[in-house]
């Protein structure tokens, strides 16, 4: 603003306070203080201030700009400007400060002098220890001796307020780690995208980012070294994002990238794989080389999901599928992905715990041959034994262990364990039996799972030949090539192999009859009503053949009730697992299990 500024007189004794910016009479309120634009200085102001300077009746004269707008006021103990900024403006041109004090402008209290390079913390401080007065009657800012202006104590108490009004904003909206928007701004800017995406008819994109096996890089190299870690993610991020993007860090090793005006799906999907590739860069840290990996999940409002906070979680569900597809890469969400809701995301956080803190149990249940109910082998089951849940079916948890990449070091630990219970030292009365362990696809997809095997095998010298691994049909379809060549090295361990819930997943016959597969798990859905169900027994019958046609050996689960067992038994059915027989048990129990099968009684 360039007004000029004019001085007015002002009828003796009278108050004023300034509110919005125009002077306001009073009688009461001596002065009250508001930040003003500064202004330019016009030629007349010095003569019309010696006027007031020699007129000792003139109470005080306010400072306007051309549009009567107050910036100033000259009163006569003190003289007050009003700043947006304490420094900025030179009402008395620039004089030397000696010059000003012979103005006998302040005869009766010394003036606190500042130089323009103290900042407005100092400048508090050498108020407050000169006894706060200076707080009313303000103080004057100099330039290496030069008068530039009068700032007073109220402004400053502004100043300081704007700046850590400033700096609580910053905390409260953005991440100190990374410097990058936090939830709370990104949740803001969500909404505020989808509202403009909703006038201009264009999409707004999420990217959920997470960071594969984070937790493992902070407990082998430390916190700090995972802070390290974090920041030169968010970095990468950042840099492949565009200006108009909002790259925001939503907690641990959360990221998200919101696209405004997105124009095409393509984009998008372009974004997300830059991002999983700029990260397969190595990072140095600290002195160490490592590779971070990460996973991506994206969804597109509105087409995925016309409200924010659902968007957000649908993006989430993505990236968890493209971790449950081995991590390193990038899913989109459609209709049938998962969503992650908080509760399993509370459960991963107490399951991660459970993992290290040994919660977790194995149960056992028999498995026998129905024509002479003879014992033939135990499937592993694990359990759960939460401290405020109870005992947590893996109905529950085991999806949430597959989602978050848990179900490895769980899978892991499930096997070393059942394979300790088992073995010939710590339990000689059953050490003949078959063990059948439970696998997932993401464990088994791990590159050195034959590895881990061969190695548990070893570990307590256990028969590779008692223990079989429970697949699923549809890990088995996925990727055949790949499956084929694991499948044959975990065979040449000696390990057997076994098809879990078949009949469930759509296995293609011409691969099953190459798979190097031992036996067919008939799921229990088809075992249940198989009584009352005649599309039941024919597909028990169907599964029989064809086990018999490929040589494979058959297990009927769930068989709760004699009639099951008869007709599974008529259907050439020769092994079986279910609730008729025993229901899983911890391995101290089926030890007195199978003696009392034995006893003649
Ligand atoms: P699954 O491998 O098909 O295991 C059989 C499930 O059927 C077990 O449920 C067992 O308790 C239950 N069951 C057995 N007989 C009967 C019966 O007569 N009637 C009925 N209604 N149910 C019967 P559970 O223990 O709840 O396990 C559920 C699933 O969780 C398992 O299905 C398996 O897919 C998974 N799971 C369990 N332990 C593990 C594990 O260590 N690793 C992995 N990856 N998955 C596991
Ligand atoms: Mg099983
Ligand atoms: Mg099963």
């Amino acid at each position: 603003m360039n007004a000029k500024l004019s001085l007015i007189e002002l009828p003796q004794q009278q108050f004023l306070f300034i509110d919005d910016g125009r002077l306001q009479e009073a009688p009461t309120v001596r002065l009250l203080l508001r930040l003003l634009p500064p202004a330019g200085v016009g030629d007349d102001c010095n003569a019309l201030l010696g006027r007031f300077l020699e007129d000792a009746e003139t109470y005080a004269l306010p400072v306007v700009d051309a549009d009567q707008r107050p910036v100033a006021l000259v009163d006569r103990k003190n003289f007050v400007e009003f700043f947006s900024k304490p420094y900025c403006r030179e009402l008395f041109g620039r004089r030397r400060i000696r010059d000003l004090l012979d103005h006998h402008l302040f005869q009766d209290e010394a003036p606190i002098i500042v130089e323009e390079s103290c900042n407005v913390e100092d400048v508090a401080n050498i108020i407050i220890h000169a006894g706060m007065q200076h707080m009313a009657t303000g103080f004057i800012i100099c330039r290496a001796g030069h008068y530039l202006g009068i700032a007073n104590g109220r402004d400053l108490l502004n100043v300081i307020t704007q700046h850590n009004q400033a700096k609580l904003y910053y905390h409260a909206h953005y991440d100190s780690l990374t410097g990058l928007p936090n939830r709370v701004l990104f949740s803001d800017r969500l909404a505020q995208a989808c509202r403009e995406a909703d006038r201009s008819g264009r999409r707004v994109a999420l990217l959920f980012i997470d960071v594969d096996r984070f937790k493992g890089i902070n407990d082998s190299f430390g916190h700090n070294f995972g802070d390290a870690v974090l920041r030169e993610v968010a970095h990468r991020i950042k840099q492949l994002s565009r200006c108009a993007d909002t790259t925001a860090r939503l907690g641990g090793d959360e990221f998200v990238i919101l696209m405004e005006d997105v124009e095409s799906e393509e984009h998008v999907d372009a974004l997300a794989q830059r991002v999983v590739i700029a990260m397969q860069e190595p990072v140095e840290v600290l002195g160490h080389t490592l590779v971070v990996t990460i996973s991506v999940g994206s969804a597109i409002y509105p087409t995925d999901d016309a409200a924010p906070s659902p968007l957000l979680a649908k993006a989430d569900a993505a990236m968890y599928s493209a971790k449950a597809t081995g991590r390193n890469t990038f899913r989109k969400y459609s209709s049938d992905t998962a969503i992650y809701d908080p509760e399993s995301k509370l459960l991963e956080n107490d399951l991660r715990r459970a993992i290290e803190n040994d919660e977790l149990t194995l149960h056992f249940q028999p498995q026998v041959e129905l024509a002479s109910g003879r014992l033939c082998g135990v499937e592993t089951l694990v359990r759960w034994r939460h401290p405020e849940r109870g005992l947590v079916s893996p109905g529950q948890f085991i999806p949430v262990a597959e989602q978050s990449g848990l179900i490895v070091p769980l899978g892991a630990w499930v096997l070393r364990n059942a394979l300790g219970h088992f073995c010939t030292c710590q339990n000689p009365g059953l050490s003949a039996l078959r063990v059948s362990v439970n696998i997932s696809p993401l464990q088994f997809q791990q590159p050195d799972f034959p590895e881990f095997v061969r190695a548990c095998l070893a570990e307590v010298c256990f028969d590779p030949q008692r223990l079989e691994l429970e697949l699923t049909e549809t890990l088995l379809m996925r990727d055949v090539r790949g499956v084929m060549d694991t499948l044959m090295e975990i065979r040449r361990l000696g390990v057997k192999l076994a098809i879990d819930d078949f009949g469930t997943g759509f296995s293609s016959l011409s691969y099953l009859s190459r798979f190097p597969i031992d036996r067919l798990k008939i799921d229990q859905s088809f075992v249940r009503d198989i009584r009352h169900s005649s599309s039941n027994t024919s597909i028990v019958r169907a599964i029989v053949a064809l086990a018999r046609s490929l040589s494979l050996d058959i297990v009927a689960e769930g068989i709760e009730t004699v009639e099951e067992k008869s007709l599974l038994e008529e259907l050439d059915c020769s092994k079986g697992q279910g609730f008729l027989f025993a229901r899983p048990m911890p391995a101290e129990q089926l030890g007195d299990w199978i003696a009392a099968r034995q006893s003649p009684a």
